[in-house]
């Protein structure tokens, strides 16, 4: 069964650049290499669910910019429904990236027309309506998350929260929220708790499900039925961890719509996110249903 997912979230074009060391302050250095990758958590989670199979509907804003035409081409190359990607005037989003060789990097966000999704326009609470899931973020203005989760409760869609960037979140919006799912610094952020697994016992005080991802160490899942799951990560050689969270979630999203138990949904999307830290690249790293399907194989 095909599931769809619905997306409200952010856009951007992430500029990158490869160097040996990053640059201090004042100091000017010869990069490598540079790529242009589409990104934004939004984006990313919407083609991550469209190539695990979903079909899926973005709600975002780009730029009146050749960046914003070339994100809404990808977006449309891997199928997903754009009717709602709205252009704005001004410029689409950027992430600003230096990637040195130890594989750190150093990130400056330019929201731009991101800023521009504070609200639900005409047709939006449509594409909701008709999804099971409705895959939401922290990169947009806090009102826009906030219309959109109640849309989604509004309409019995499952409301499913990437708290990041980190932020206090209002008992209002949690109250909408179905499946809250942080890494492990956004987690200690929310929960004021280090250890994971006490973190998820304090999340789920605020939210029904919640699985907090640990990078490397896999993820770890819980309800307030009492069920708990932990499941490893995949032994790969990672060499660009870009994104892997918005695979896990992107993947996890079109495994439950399918109807999957979370132990499968949960394996499948540990499969997709160590399919894609072995690639550079935002959207460029997201694998396909038949890829995931190999590496569980
Ligand atoms: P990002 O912000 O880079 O998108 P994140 O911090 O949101 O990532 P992580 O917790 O780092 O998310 O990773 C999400 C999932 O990706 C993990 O639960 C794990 O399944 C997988 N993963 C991450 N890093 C690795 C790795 N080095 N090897 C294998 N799997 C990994």
């Amino acid at each position: 069964m095909t599931t769809t997912v619905a997306v409200f979230g952010s856009c951007n074009m992430d500029l990158v650049a490869y160097v040996g060391t990053a640059p201090k302050r004042g100091e000017t250095v010869l990069g490598r290499e540079f790529h242009t990758v589409p990104g934004g958590k939004g984006a990313n989670q919407a083609l991550a669910a469209a190539k695990a199979g979903a079909a899926v509907r973005m709600i975002g804003a780009v730029g009146e910019d050749d960046f914003g035409a070339e994100i809404r081409a990808v977006l449309q190359k891997s199928g997903v429904d754009v009717r709602g990607l709205r252009t704005v005037p001004g410029r689409s989003g950027t992430a600003h990236i230096v990637v040195d060789d130890e594989g750190g990097n150093s990130i400056v966000v330019v929201p731009a027309a991101n800023a521009a999704l504070d609200a639900l326009a005409d047709g939006d609470e449509d594409l909701i309506a008709g999804a099971d899931s409705l895959l939401l973020q922290l990169e947009n203005p806090f009102s826009g998350v906030a219309a959109a989760a109640a849309a989604g409760r509004r309409n019995g869609v499952r409301v499913v929260l990437t708290p990041a960037p980190a932020a206090p979140l209002s008992a209002d919006l949690l109250s909408k929220v179905d499946l809250l799912v942080p890494n492990e610094h956004e987690a200690a952020v929310l929960a004021g708790a280090e250890d994971p697994h006490r973190a998820l016992a304090a999340l789920l005080e605020l939210v029904p499900e919640v699985v907090i991802t640990l990078g490397a160490r896999g993820s770890l899942y819980g309800d307030r039925t009492g069920t708990w799951v932990e499941v490893p990560s995949f032994p790969v050689d990672a060499v660009d961890t870009t994104a892997a969270g918005d695979t896990f979630v992107g993947v996890l999203a079109t495994a439950l719509g399918e109807g999957a138990e979370v132990p499968e949904a949960m394996r499948l999307a540990s499969a997709g996110a160590a399919v894609s830290v072995q690639r550079a690249g935002a959207s460029s790293s997201m694998p396909t249903r038949a890829e995931i399907s190999a590496l569980l194989a």
